[in-house]
């Protein structure tokens, strides 16, 4: 029997969304999941033009085992849902000088690629791998193992002082790099890893050194069909285990008392009880338009928002010789690029990312025939001249020796206002909230509501985006609606 603080709606069917419906599901709660577009995933999303498949949001997998956790929950594994293949090599980088460095799923062939490149830097990656895993082994058993309200929650979840040094939380990104790699060229590949959180390396902490490990420790990894296949097992998976999910409906309110919420309204007004809402919405469109909160949203406006993006996504005839399933061309000044992406005007000459799945999947385009999805970052919310900047990319690119115009066959671009109207994210900012800064991690907005059963889940609150992140912030919520069911008292707010 279902009592009433067993029934929950989720808004928004995002990963973090769909990943909090399965844990409730898998709790006993009837779950509803509503989502406003007519496919669920949210930023995981695909876009197919004439054969050609790309993902036009995540493009890696990070850290499977966080979404085989996911799948165990509802009774079945990640491998038995999708096929999931481990890259090698995992990224190909190119510099302004014609230099290149191939990095490898093994450890060793890596450091010996990056001491070939350059000079003691075989060592050096050793050391930088080395720092990685000690940030990762703390902060997976800290900073992700809960909720985070400020520096004592965190503190409380630390063995020691110790534990406080390894994450390295006051230092940047660029400054650890420094500290590690002698050659400047070494310092912006390390620096690169602060966009996984659309951040800055001149700004984002040294903790995010972590990521660089992860994917040399547990891999880069590509589901055969492309991203989607992902997307769609999640969903199979939410159905199954009995979650309701209502696509091409808009939530346009939380209904909700001084003390605690008691379901949504819908666009066209239908109203749907329940005792537990969770927003899988940004956080400012839930503060600002679902339950307008003036506190709370001053709350989350201390957050900074994460960057955007420029995408761009071509079919192209012919084979590309000398690129990889990931690949990326490094702008010739890491510092006036992020100067100019945190003054909020778009890079004029950017670091462009290119992932080519039809590589490793030949699927995702036709025979003898390339997807490329190109990425560059933006400021949030930054207006772009999408014929205009495209040109601007197609040059860098042209520039170092990949000229692809003439084997176009054609090219959809999404900016920043694309994204933002896409996934209703604010500025278009595909993260959420942004690293940057000593105190983001604890800006971000929490977990739990501003009322007694509204919790948040996804990009723009802890812990983060990125798809591990957002299904592991499904987890402390999961967890958190759990300990408030057993404790009533813990959670009424008023
Ligand atoms: C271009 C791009 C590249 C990326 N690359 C990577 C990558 O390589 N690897 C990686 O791990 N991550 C990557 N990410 C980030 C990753 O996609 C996101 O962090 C993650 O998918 C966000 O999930 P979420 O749970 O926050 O929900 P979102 O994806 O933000 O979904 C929220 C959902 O809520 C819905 N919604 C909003 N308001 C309402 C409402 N009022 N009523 C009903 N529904 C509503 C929206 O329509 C949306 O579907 C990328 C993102 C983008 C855009």
């Amino acid at each position: 029997m279902t009592g009433p603080r067993d029934r929950a709606v989720v808004i928004g069917g995002g990963v973090g969304g769909l990943a909090a419906a399965i844990r409730l599901r898998a709790a006993g709660h009837d779950v509803t999941v509503c989502e406003r577009n007519d496919v669920v995933g949210g930023k995981l999303a695909e876009l197919v033009v004439d054969g050609y498949t790309f993902d036009i949001g995540p493009s890696l997998v990070t850290l499977p085992h966080v979404l085989d956790e996911l799948f165990r929950v509802a009774g079945t594994t990640l491998a038995d849902e999708v096929e999931l293949v481990r890259l090698d090599p995992q990224f190909r980088y190119h510099w302004t000088d014609g230099d290149s460095l191939t990095v490898h799923d093994d450890a060793d062939t890596t450091a010996a690629e990056f001491a070939r490149f350059s000079s003691g830097a075989g060592e050096a990656w050793r050391a930088f791998d080395a720092r990685g895993r000690r940030i990762w082994d703390v902060s997976e058993r800290t900073f992700f193992a809960g909720p985070m309200t400020n520096p004592l929650s965190l503190a409380r979840r630390m063995r020691s002082p110790v534990d406080l040094v390894a994450i390295d939380p006051l230092r940047s990104l660029h400054r650890s790099a420094t500290a590690v790699f002698d050659d400047t060229r070494l310092q912006q590949w390390a620096g690169r890893y602060a966009t996984y959180s659309g951040s800055s390396p001149f700004r984002a902490p040294a903790t995010l050194a972590c990521i660089p490990h992860i994917e040399a420790r547990f891999g880069c990894w590509y589901p055969m069909g492309g991203l989607g296949r992902l997307r769609d097992a999640i969903e199979r998976t939410a159905r199954r285990v009995g979650v309701e999910i209502r696509t091409g409906v808009e939530v346009a309110r939380v209904l909700a008392d001084d003390r605690r919420v008691r379901g949504v309204e819908l666009l066209d007004g239908e109203r749907l009880a329940a005792d537990i809402v969770v927003a899988n919405t940004d956080a400012a469109h839930l503060y600002e338009d679902l339950m307008p909160d003036r506190r709370a949203l001053r709350r989350v406006r201390r957050a900074k928002r994460s960057t955007s993006g420029f995408v761009m996504c071509m079919g192209v005839r012919g084979a590309t010789p000398g690129i990889g399933h990931h690949n990326v061309w490094f702008s010739s000044d890491a510092r006036r690029e992020f100067d100019q992406l945190t003054h909020g005007v778009l890079a004029a000459e950017p670091t462009v990312y290119a992932c080519v799945s039809s590589i490793t999947d030949a699927s995702q385009a036709p025979d003898g025939c390339e997807n490329w999805f190109l990425l560059v970052n933006t400021p949030p919310g930054v207006h772009v001249d999408r014929e205009a900047y495209a040109e601007v990319v197609l040059d860098r690119l042209a520039a170092r020796g990949v000229e692809l115009r003439p084997r176009v066959e054609f090219v959809r671009t999404l900016t920043p206002a694309d994204l933002a109207s896409r996934y209703r994210s604010p500025g278009g900012a595909i993260y959420g909230s942004s690293s940057d800064g000593r105190r983001a991690a604890f800006a971000r907005p929490a977990n739990r509501g501003a009322r007694g059963g509204l919790y948040l889940v996804g990009g723009s609150s802890h812990p983060g985006g990125g798809l591990p992140l957002v299904v592991m912030s499904a987890r402390i919520v999961a967890d958190m609606v759990a300990a408030d069911r057993d404790d009533p008292a813990r959670d009424d707010r008023g």
